[in-house]
């Protein structure tokens, strides 16, 4: 029997992604590489992907080609989907086509390591993974603004010295009633161990494997691993040993993810020089100015950038750094309304972005101390995806996720923050 066209990968909220085998049945002559390395993104309402956030990571995301979808094609999709999904994807005439970011990388590349054969022990270390790294910290530029004439209006002054990810472990330790989310913080995750040059995206990928919650899960690996799950969620512990550490943090650095998507969570645009651009307002601030009378004359507090100010929820207690506030200097905005509202929604789409890693690898080899890594140069931009290779052991590094998220209000982002911050306030205050 031959290999079926479409084979389900997953759905997200808009659409479902399958993975397609043969390339040719969908696209006119697909070059070599793409042909059974793509995969179908079907939905019935029309892609809203963030533009901006694209355009920063088209070496992460590859390719995105619509294509029609003739009625046998449709149907022969929908007979992979499951039918919870068929809502998404019902009446829909016409495809996109992205990479397949579940693929082999080693075949993709026809990788010569490829060639010998490997044992099922080995092949235990071939896997897809999914991080969401969330949102960089760096202390606030803007931090008040005065509307209409009236008194200040400042960001709460948690944002001054801790990160939002820190901020949500107490927010969820009350939301989900589980204390155990909360303690600990200074020995939790913080997204800068990623995004920060003078700490180690080592130790943040062991902090983020010791406590996952949900920004590390796993999406593909051996069967082996399933079966012991028994049909439930595979933990990355069982799947990722110690020894795959180093070569995960060295691929991340290597393709240079973090960069790109940093300053898209802190600018909320794409630029080819970030020096001259405004970090995104923040919500508290953003808010107040649509809803000011006369928008015009809205006044800014800005303080001095300092990019290289370490985030203080993995060395500090928190001491509110109120008198900082007072310190800002008033100056007129520099972008309009209009363009601080969409570098917000870029934004927000930034921070929550995830991060597929696959390792192809031969386990059994010594990630020995020394081991050369290089990024692999002259891959077909369309495949997507930067190739790390550390000894024999192969990556794939890419970004997936960008969603415009302007189906969520102003108001609510407000509402929310605000939440937030009341109750990391509460529970700093608890320990
Ligand atoms: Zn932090
Ligand atoms: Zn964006």
């Amino acid at each position: 029997m031959s290999e079926p066209l479409f084979t389900f990968i997953g759905a997200g909220q808009r659409n479902v992604v399958l993975q397609v085998s043969d390339a040719s049945k969908v696209l006119d002559s697909p070059p070599e590489e793409l042909k059974t390395n793509c995969a179908l993104r079907i939905s019935n309402v029309p892609p809203c992907e963030c533009e901006n956030c694209y355009k920063a990571l088209k070496p992460f995301c590859g390719m995105r080609e619509s294509v029609p979808l003739p009625e046998a094609l449709f149907n022969e999709a929908k007979s992979v989907v499951p039918e919870k999904f068929h809502r998404l994807i019902d009446g829909a005439t016409v495809a996109t086509v992205v990479p397949n970011f579940s693929a082999d990388p080693g075949r993709i590349l026809a990788d010569p390591a490829r060639q010998r054969s490997v044992t099922e022990e080995e092949r235990k270390g071939d896997y897809t993974i999914e991080i969401k790294p969330k949102s960089i910290w760096q202390r606030p530029v803007v931090v008040g603004i005065i509307v209409d004439g009236g008194e200040p209006i400042y960001i709460h002054p948690a944002k001054l010295s801790h990160c939002r990810y820190s901020q949500m472990l107490y927010y969820k330790a009350e939301r989900d009633n589980d204390e155990s989310l909360a303690q600990d913080v200074a020995s939790s995750y913080c997204p800068n161990f990623f995004y920060s040059k003078d700490l180690s995206s080592l130790e943040g990928f062991e902090r983020l494997k010791q406590k996952a919650i949900n920004n590390l899960k796993v999406i593909s690996c051996h069967p082996s691993f399933k079966e012991k799950a028994a049909g439930g969620k595979v933990p990355p512990a069982d799947v990722i040993a110690d020894a795959d550490l180093k070569g995960i943090a060295d691929a991340l650095d290597f393709s240079e993810i973090f960069q790109s998507v940093g300053a898209l969570q802190l600018y909320g645009t794409y630029a080819e020089d970030y020096s001259k651009v405004t970090p995104v307002l923040d919500i508290e601030l953003l808010y107040p100015w649509t809803q000011a009378k006369d928008k015009e004359s809205v006044q800014w507090l800005v303080l001095p950038a300092d990019a290289d100010l370490p985030c203080a929820c993995t060395s500090e207690g928190y001491t509110p750094k109120t008198e900082l506030l007072q310190q800002a200097v008033a100056q007129k905005p520099d972008i309009t309304l209009e363009t601080a509202i969409e570098r917000f929604y870029c934004s927000v789409t930034a921070k929550d972005i995830s991060l597929l890693l696959s390792r192809y690898c031969l386990r059994l080899v010594d990630p020995k101390n020394g081991v050369s890594v290089e990024r692999i140069k002259d891959v077909l931009p369309s495949l997507g995806g930067v190739f790390v290779r550390e000894g024999e052991d192969l990556f794939r590094v890419a970004a997936v996720d960008i969603d415009e998220k302007t189906n969520k209000t102003l108001d609510h982002y407000y509402e929310y923050d605000a939440k937030i911050v009341k109750a990391f306030e509460n529970g700093v205050k608890k320990q």
